[in-house]
């Protein structure tokens, strides 16, 4: 009996005693490494099925990237519409010419893609002539060259950025209309482009090959610029549009551009489209005419001015509108 009550004693003693204690720590230590381990490997899991399920967009969270177009900083000079066969598609033929005898042809020309430029906005300026800016919005000299060109009683457009086919391999800069935007969406950003440019009569489009081809889309634009009582002037940057229609629909004042002055920038081409645009004028009566702030333009139309003010008269842009509703559509009665 002693014997094993010494035994048991000594085995309390050991157990209470320093020998054990290493021994208790480390199952401690090693039942929390082991939960660690679990947890970090629960969350690894958790992580690798969140990473591998499909993506779902959710409207309601995600922010709209579009809105609002943010000021662009760096002038970038704006590109233009490609033409994937190398020529502008080309105006219906005329449907009234003009009588003998009548007064001079008018011809509006359109200098696109304003407000990147100042130097070469101030040059077409100092011709001194009514041509018409038609003014990219968010462009980072817009304000100025705006007021300065108002002052000097030049037509103010807007030049509405509009997807083309090729898009998004280009693009049609800050403030485009794209094909995937919701109606609101679409109206929304074309509103916000109108605001942007002060004491625009009228507007036409940047690219658009499209958004020009949708009956849907240009009828909702133009309720907006009906709304705003602007004129629309249909670039033609592809033979498909479908603009005339939709603005004769909701009797909105309309025009087309009869030539393209510069999509090739070269002084002898320029020349030779010039021409072009006066005899266009001269058929029917009037003529819009689109050019670009190349030097070369203004180069050539400095030449011209004597010659243009011999055979035509070239006036703003709305003038050219008000004349073709007259010649096009007579029994529109939505022109002041
Ligand atoms: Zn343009």
């Amino acid at each position: 009996m002693a014997k094993k009550s010494t035994k048991v004693k000594r085995r309390t003693k050991r157990s209470s005693k320093g020998p054990d204690l290493p021994l208790q720590l480390l199952k401690i230590f090693s039942s929390l490494a082991v939960l660690v381990v679990v947890v970090l490997a629960a969350g690894v899991v958790a992580k690798w099925l969140i990473g591998t399920a499909p993506e779902q967009p959710s409207a309601a969270v995600q922010p709209d990237k579009r809105l609002p177009v943010p000021e662009v900083k760096s002038p970038r000079l704006p590109v233009y519409e490609v033409f994937p066969k190398g020529t502008p598609a080309a105006k219906p033929p005329t449907r009234l010419p003009q009588l003998p005898g009548a007064r001079p042809p008018l011809v509006a020309i359109v200098i696109d893609d304003i407000g990147y430029d100042r130097r070469i906005a101030e040059r077409f300026m100092a011709m001194d002539v009514p041509m018409t800016f038609s003014m990219l919005p968010y462009a980072p000299f817009g304000r100025e060259i705006n007021e300065q060109a108002r002052a000097q009683g030049l037509e103010i457009m807007l030049h509405l950025p509009m997807e083309p086919n090729e898009y998004p391999a280009v693009k049609p800069g800050p403030g485009a209309l794209l094909s995937e935007m919701s109606p609101d969406e679409l109206i929304t950003q074309l509103r916000a482009n109108l605001d942007q440019i002060k004491g625009i009569k009228g507007v036409n489009n940047h690219m658009g090959s499209k958004i020009s081809t949708s009956s849907d889309r240009m009828r909702q634009i133009f309720s907006i610029l009906k709304q705003h009582d602007l004129y629309y002037i249909d670039s033609r940057t592809t033979a498909e549009t479908v603009a005339r229609p939709s603005a004769e629909l909701l009797q909105l004042p309309f025009a087309e551009r009869d030539i393209f002055i510069d999509h090739i920038d070269d002084p002898a081409f320029i020349r030779s489209q010039l021409k072009r645009l006066i005899h266009q004028a001269q058929q029917q009566g009037y003529a819009v005419g689109i050019a670009h702030p190349h030097p070369n333009t203004c180069q050539v139309l400095e030449e011209f001015l004597p010659r243009f003010k011999e055979s035509v008269s070239l006036v703003p842009a709305s003038m050219v509108v008000r004349q073709a509703m007259l010649v096009e559509s007579p029994q529109a009665n939505a022109i002041k």
